[in-house]
């Protein structure tokens, strides 16, 4: 089910910075381009309450690539 896009448009992040959202298909889920939070969409209807959002820290740790990689050697001193 193919949201609508003029809907989409319209939609926004509840939280107070309004920003817009980005609609993942494949998902079905709209993320927040401010604060990455990513809304549900069930049956069709975005439910854009951020007690139901979740938050990508909260998100089981994935696209978390930062983190745990080769850190930069500290001997670079010039
Ligand atoms: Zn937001």
């Amino acid at each position: 089910m193919a949201l609508d896009p003029q809907l989409l448009e319209i939609l926004a992040c509840p939280d107070t910075h309004h920003a817009p959202l980005t609609y993942d298909a494949d998902a079905q889920t709209l993320t927040c381009t401010e604060c990455g939070r990513i809304f549900p969409i069930r049956d069709g209807i975005p439910v854009l309450l951020l007690d139901e959002a979740v938050r990508p820290a909260d998100a089981g740790g994935v696209g978390a690539g930062d983190r745990g990689g080769v850190s930069q050697p500290s001997g670079a001193e010039a």
